[in-house]
C-alpha cells in the first residue's frame, strides 16, 4: 500500500528502504524493492510480512548497490499474502520490473490474452499481467516510456504503478489513475512516492501529478505527460508536513 522509486547517485536500497518505513503507516503485508545495480543488471527482493522480514533477508544476502531503484509494501487485493505475490513483479527475463497500488478491473481479459500467446504467470496477481504486458509491449518498441504509455491505456480500474528496466538505468516511469503519486525534486536525483512521507526526509520540494497522468524520472529531469503523451504542466509544492 506505499511506493517509492528513486534516480540518482546515491545506493538506492537504504533510501528505498527508509521510505516504505515512513509508508509503513498506511498498513501492508509484505514488502519488496528492486535495483538495477552498478554492473547494468536487475536484482530483486520482496518477502511477506513485515519491512523487517526484507531487511533480514538482505541482511543474510546482500543486493549489490544500484542507485536506480523501485520499493513497495503490498496490501493484498488479488492473491494472499505470499513471496510470489508480493511486488515487484518482473517480466522481459528479469530485465523489467513493476510495482503497482491498486486494482486493475480488466485483469483476467488482459491475462487470458497473453496466456493465449504463450506467457505464463508465476503469481496470481492483477500486477503481474500489467508486468507480462509491459513485457510484450517492450519487445515491441524497444522504447519504455513508449511501451509504458500504452499499458496503462489499457488498464481499467485503480492504479499507482511504477516500472524500470535494465536497458534504461536511471530512468524510473510512473503513471496514476484512481490512485496517489506524487514527484520529489532534489539535486541532481529525484523520487516517486505514493505520498510525500516516500521521500520527505530528502526533499521538500514536490510537484502533483494530476489524475490520468504519466512521468519519467532521471537524476536529472522530469517529465510528466497525459495518457496520449502530450507534455503537461505539474504543480509545484512545498512540503510542509513535519515529518
Ligand atoms: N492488487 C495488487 C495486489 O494484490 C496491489 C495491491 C496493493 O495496493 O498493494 O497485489
Amino acid at each position: 500500500c506505499g511506493i517509492v522509486g528513486y534516480v540518482g547517485p546515491r545506493p538506492s536500497q537504504d533510501i528505498l528502504l527508509a521510505g516504505l518505513a515512513r509508508l509503513e503507516y498506511r498498513g501492508y503485508d509484505s514488502a519488496g524493492i528492486a535495483v538495477i545495480d552498478e554492473a547494468g543488471s536487475l536484482d530483486m527482493r520482496k518477502k511477506a510480512g513485515k519491512l523487517a522480514v526484507l531487511r533480514d533477508s538482505l541482511t543474510d544476502a546482500a543486493m549489490p548497490d544500484g542507485s536506480t531503484g523501485i520499493g513497495h509494501t503490498r496490501w493484498a487485493t488479488h492473491g494472499g499474502p505470499t513471496d510470489v505475490n508480493a511486488h515487484p513483479h518482473l517480466a522481459d527475463d528479469d530485465k523489467l520490473a513493476v510495482i503497482h497500488n491498486g486494482i486493475i478491473e480488466n485483469f483476467a481479459a488482459l491475462r487470458d490474452e497473453l496466456t493465449a500467446e504463450g506467457v505464463t504467470f508465476l503469481s496470481e496477481t492483477d500486477t503481474e499481467v500489467a508486468a507480462a504486458l509491459l513485457g510484450r509491449e517492450y519487445r515491441a518498441s524497444e522504447d519504455l516510456q513508449t511501451a509504458f504509455r500504452n499499458v496503462v491505456n489499457r488498464l481499467e480500474g485503480a492504479f499507482t504503478l511504477l516500472a524500470m528496466h535494465e536497458d534504461h538505468p536511471g530512468l524510473v516511469v510512473g503513471a496514476r489513475r484512481n490512485s496517489p503519486l506524487v514527484i520529489g525534486l532534489g539535486e541532481g536525483e529525484n523520487f516517486l512516492g505514493s505520498d510525500v512521507a516516500a521521500f520527505v526526509e530528502h526533499t521538500r520540494s514536490a510537484l502533483a501529478i494530476g489524475q490520468d497522468q504519466i512521468v519519467a524520472i532521471t537524476p536529472a529531469q522530469v517529465t510528466v505527460t497525459d495518457f496520449d503523451g502530450n507534455p503537461v504542466e505539474a504543480q509545484p509544492f512545498e512540503v510542509s508536513w513535519d515529518a
